[in-house]
Formats: C-alpha cells, sequence, structure tokens
C-alpha cells in the first residue's frame, strides 16, 4: 500500500534544513514528504505538485552536494529520499538498490549479500541518489569504469503538463531519459528511486594501500612539474595491466608541511591467479614508486596530513612507518574499502574540478606553486589542497555519447577543495575568512585555466590537455542560471557551466542525444530547477 507520507510544522527539525556542507541551510523549507517505496513518491510529487512552485521543490539523498541546490532560502519543500533504502535483485531486472542507501550502505549490500561491488566513491554518507546518476566514481574505477556504465534501468518519478507518472526506463523504455540520466546528474529530470543492474563486478578479495609523505620542504617549482609528469607517465598508466591500480596526489597547501601520493591496488584472483606472484611483482612496483619520488624529492615516514577525499585519519595505520616490512598494508576488500571510506567532518568548503588529458604542463605547475605556497591575507589555507586521481581505463573504453559522460579520453580528474571553520562569534570575521578562501581559489583556477578563458573547457572541438568539468563537483562559478532558475536571456551564462559538464551531450548535434533535449521532453516545466540545473524553458512561463 502506498501513502503520502510528510512532516511539516514542529516536525520539521533545524537538521532537515542543514545540508553536509555547512554552507548551505533551508531557512524556509516547510514540509519534507519521506517516501518509503516508489509509489510513495509517485503519491508525493502528485501532491507537492499543486502545492509549490517547479524551483521551491528540491530532493535529497545523502545531502553532498557541494554547492546550495537543495538547502537555499528559496527551497520550501524536499523530497527527502533516506527511506529509499530496499535493494534486492529482480528475475528480469537483475540487482536493484534504493537511492536513499549512501555508498557505505551499497558496498555492504552489495558485498555481503551478493558478492559484488560498484566502482562508486569512497566516502561513506555520500548518497547514491545524487551520487551514482551523476556518474559517480572511484579507487575501482579504472578497472570496472564509472557507476554509470553498469546501469541497466532506472526506477524514476517524472513530472509533465502537472502530471506525475512512476516509469521503468532501460534501453528499450524510454531510452532517451535512460540515456540522459547516466550522468545528467540529480535534481534534472524526475526523482530517482532504484537503480538496476543486469551484471555488476564481483568483489575484489584484497585491497593494498600504500602511501608516500612528500614534504613542501624541499620542493622547488622544477620538484613540482617533476612530481606532476611522473604521475602522469607512471600512476595513469593507460595500459590494461595497471587499471587495478587507482593513485592520488594531494597537493596540500604548503603551511600543511607536506604532499601525499596514496595508492590503491586490488587483487581478484579471478583476474590476478597466484597471489604469490601476484604480491611479488606489487612489492616491485610500490617499491620502484617510491623510488621514483625520492629521486626527485625528499620522502617521509611522517604521515601527511589527510585533507582530501577519500578521508582516513592519519594515525589509524594506513600511513606506512619505517619499521614497516612490506611497503603496503593489505586489508579484505571490504575492509580496506571501509578503512578508506571517512566524509570528513561537516565544514564549510568550496569545490572545483577539471578534467586533463595529459601530465600537468610547466606553466601550470608554476601557477600552482605559486598558489600554494602563498598566504593571502584573512585566507585560513590549512585545509585546502588539490589532487589529482588518476583515472581513464575502462571508463575510456566508453564512447562519449554512450551515456551522458562525455569525457572519456581523460587520464586524471583534478579536485580542488579549501575548507574552513567558522568559529569565530563575530559574523563579519566569519564572513571575511570564507570570501578570502573562495577568493584564494577562485584566483588559483582561473589563472591555470587563463589560457581557456579561466575554465577548463576546450574552446576548440576538442583540446589535448582539458576536458571541461565534473557535474558530481559542481561549482557555480562557472555559469549558473538567472534569479528565476532559468536561462540568462541573451547571455545564457548557464551554456558555459553545461558545455563543461556535458561536453558536445549537452545540446548534442543532429544525430546524437543532448541532455538539454531530454530535459525539455521529461521536465519541461523544470521540476527541482536549481542555479545550476539543465536549463528547460523560461521559467516565469514555467511556473
Ligand atoms: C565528502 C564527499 C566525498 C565525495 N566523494 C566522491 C567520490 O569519491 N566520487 C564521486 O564521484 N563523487 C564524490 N563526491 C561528490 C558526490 O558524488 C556528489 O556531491 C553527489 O551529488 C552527492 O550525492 P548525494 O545524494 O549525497 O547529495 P545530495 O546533496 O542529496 O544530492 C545531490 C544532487 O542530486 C539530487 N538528488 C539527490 N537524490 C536524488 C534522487 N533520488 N533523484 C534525483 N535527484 C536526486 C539533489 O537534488 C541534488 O541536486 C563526494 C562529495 C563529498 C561531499
Amino acid at each position: 500500500m502506498s501513502t503520502c507520507l510528510f512532516r511539516e510544522g514542529d516536525a520539521i527539525t533545524p537538521s532537515d534544513r542543514q545540508g553536509f556542507d555547512r554552507r548551505w541551510s533551508a531557512p524556509n523549507l516547510e514540509r519534507v514528504y519521506t517516501p518509503l517505496t516508489a509509489d510513495d513518491a509517485l503519491n508525493a510529487a502528485e501532491n507537492f505538485i499543486h502545492m509549490y512552485n517547479h524551483d521551491e521543490v528540491q530532493i535529497v539523498s545523502g545531502r553532498h552536494c557541494y554547492e546550495n541546490f537543495i538547502y537555499s532560502a528559496k527551497t520550501k519543500c524536499i523530497v527527502d529520499v533516506t527511506g529509499l533504502r530496499d535493494f534486492g535483485h529482480d528475475r528480469d531486472k537483475g540487482y536493484y538498490i534504493g537511492t536513499g542507501n549512501a555508498n557505505w550502505d551499497m558496498y555492504q549490500i552489495l558485498n555481503n549479500v551478493f558478492g559484488k561491488t560498484l566502482p562508486a566513491g569512497s566516502c561513506y554518507s555520500v548518497g547514491l541518489g545524487g551520487h551514482v546518476t551523476g556518474g559517480g566514481y572511484g579507487l575501482l574505477s579504472r578497472l570496472y569504469g564509472l557507476t554509470v556504465d553498469w546501469i541497466t534501468g532506472v526506477r524514476i518519478v517524472v513530472i509533465r503538463n502537472n502530471r506525475a507518472e512512476l516509469l521503468y526506463c532501460d534501453a528499450s523504455n524510454h531510452a532517451d531519459l535512460f540515456w540522459a540520466v547516466r550522468g545528467g546528474g540529480g535534481g534534472n529530470f524526475g526523482i530517482i528511486t532504484h537503480y538496476y543492474f543486469q551484471d555488476l563486478p564481483r568483489s575484489p578479495d584484497y585491497m593494498y594501500i600504500s602511501t608516500i609523505t612528500l614534504p613542501w620542504e624541499g620542493i622547488t617549482p622544477d620538484v613540482l612539474f617533476q612530481y606532476f609528469q611522473t604521475f602522469a607517465e607512471y600512476e595513469c598508466s593507460q595500459s590494461e595491466l595497471t587499471w587495478n591500480n587507482f593513485n592520488i596526489i594531494h597537493i596540500n597547501h604548503k603551511y600543511t608541511g607536506a604532499l601525499s601520493l596514496s595508492s590503491f591496488t586490488y587483487y581478484d584472483k579471478t583476474r590476478q591467479g597466484d597471489i604469490n606472484s601476484f604480491e611479488r611483482s606489487l612489492i616491485a612496483t610500490t617499491n620502484q614508486r617510491k623510488q621514483r619520488y625520492a629521486s626527485i624529492g625528499k620522502v617521509s615516514n611522517t604521515p601527511a596530513p589527510h585533507i582530501g577525499h577519500p578521508v582516513w585519519l592519519a594515525d589509524n595505520g594506513l600511513f606506512l612507518t619505517a619499521d614497516d616490512a612490506l611497503p603496503y598494508r593489505k586489508y579484505t576488500y571490504l575492509e580496506g574499502t571501509q578503512n578508506v571510506n571517512g566524509s570528513g567532518p561537516n565544514r564549510y568548503g568550496k569545490y572545483k574540478s577539471a578534467y586533463l588529458k595529459q601530465a600537468v604542463p610547466r606553466d601550470q605547475s608554476d601557477k600552482y606553486f605559486h598558489y600554494m605556497t602563498e598566504q593571502p591575507e584573512g585566507a585560513d589555507l590549512s585545509a585546502t589542497l588539490f589532487q589529482l586521481d588518476s583515472y581513464g581505463g575502462r571508463i575510456n573504453r566508453v564512447s562519449s555519447k554512450e551515456t551522458a559522460i562525455a569525457q572519456r579520453s581523460s587520464i586524471a580528474k583534478v579536485q580542488y577543495g579549501t575548507y574552513w571553520y567558522e568559529d569565530s562569534q563575530d559574523p563579519a570575521a566569519n564572513e571575511a575568512r570564507a570570501a578570502a578562501n573562495i577568493k584564494w581559489l577562485q584566483d588559483m583556477y582561473s589563472d591555470v585555466y587563463a589560457r581557456w578563458n579561466g575554465i577548463p573547457s576546450p574552446t576548440a572541438f576538442s583540446d589535448p590537455l582539458v576536458d571541461g568539468c565534473y557535474f558530481n563537483y559542481c561549482d557555480t562559478d562557472i555559469g549558473v542560471n538567472n534569479s528565476d532558475y532559468s536561462m540568462n536571456g541573451a547571455h545564457y551564462p548557464i551554456d558555459k557551466a553545461m558545455s563543461a559538464y556535458f561536453r558536445d551531450n549537452y545540446v548534442g548535434s543532429f544525430s546524437h542525444p543532448s541532455v538539454f533535449m531530454v530535459k525539455q521532453t521529461w521536465n519541461p516545466q523544470n521540476w527541482f530547477a536549481s542555479s545550476q540545473s539543465i536549463p528547460a524553458v523560461d521559467a516565469n512561463k514555467a511556473a
């Protein structure tokens, strides 16, 4: 039996108004729908379309959105899918999982119940609702691609002509919608209730983690440049033999003391065979990696600060010490996944991203050196970094048109992040610190990508170095809808952001799909509109 569950009035608590990022809140929230089934989500939609405007309703799963798409002053109503936690295996449609589950729920369910997994992100509390449809990737993605590459069906509530409908879409049913929800991102097409997978990767048997600390002391512009070249050549190798290895170099700000290089390698007995020879070879490659970096600059056994993603405590034994006989720590797959699944504290933060097809070039490296060693007045850069995640592998075996994720030729993804606390009793001091941190990040980003007018989007059809940005690392600096959350008259700044996120899949071409067209077809009234939702129509007409 389906119901229409919601809370309002005194049953709304401060927790309902708050995102994971402490910058975002919804002070005007009036009502929270809490569906427990897909039919409940349909009932909620049938209810709210008569009560609220298209830009007053938002959907929430894990609350990890980097921007204020959900938690803003505009939001009066939220559909919180936390209650959609069911999972199972359908004889026809395969494995399924509700979008209220978070990453760690998913890893436990798939591993413990089915012996399977997904190449999703590490941080335990990230919700599948936004994460998977945005393209979700993680430590297994070089080996197994993106989460969206495994989806074979999606259950979703769509709203057209003021009518809500619960649909199942797949390659044969509503194929355009199915294409778009695989990468088009949360809040764009409807309320996704379940993801379906005909097949899933087998859980690896073991996970090996090794870390190298690279102290800032002794890092010169030449050293930093060589780190980038070495990382691209070896740690981002596209040889299939290396796809079970994922590396992250954390370029922490100088005032944190050190950079770090973390390597994650998976053993699956059905792929790698004899474990003894696998481990012998891993010891050799891990030692060689350390020697490579030691030949460029200093390496140290002191744990580096761990600021970016995934988060883990530097003192929980994951950092190797001089006493370790082996150059890595070995864990069962589930244990290793849990060891690096920290999401970090709730802080204030600002993020950006870029896809890279080649090593960081010299001019960019020198700019990074400048910004990562300066201390601008008023900013607190003690929790600031950018990290290069090795990328590609199986991700790049899928064509740019296969899903809405167009970026299928990058070797690294760059994540930029600056975090701060607002501890002062003086709100003006807090605001000043936030503004200084954000400005510093904006300055570095636009300077590094100055050749591309400040956004790492190819200015021509293709570009040898950059390939846009990642929708799940959303960044409103790169272009927003107007204040009605629709397109911006003649200037369309939102187009810049959309082109960065979706490249040629934004407006598409004669024979290719486009997230813009699918949005117009399936969500023409722009429900769940936000400052960076895919544009549909003029909001004034839609309201
Ligand atoms: C600590 C942290 C770690 C991260 N690590 C990774 C990582 O390793 N890999 C990676 O790829 N990304 C990572 N991300 C980014 C993450 O994928 C995105 O922020 C993602 O959108 C979060 O999804 P959510 O459901 O938790 O967020 P929410 O804030 O709940 O939702 C994000 C967007 O999706 C929409 N949405 C939510 N649920 C639904 C639904 N059921 N149907 C339709 N729309 C919905 C929301 O309206 C919103 O627009 C990380 C983010 C954080 C904060």
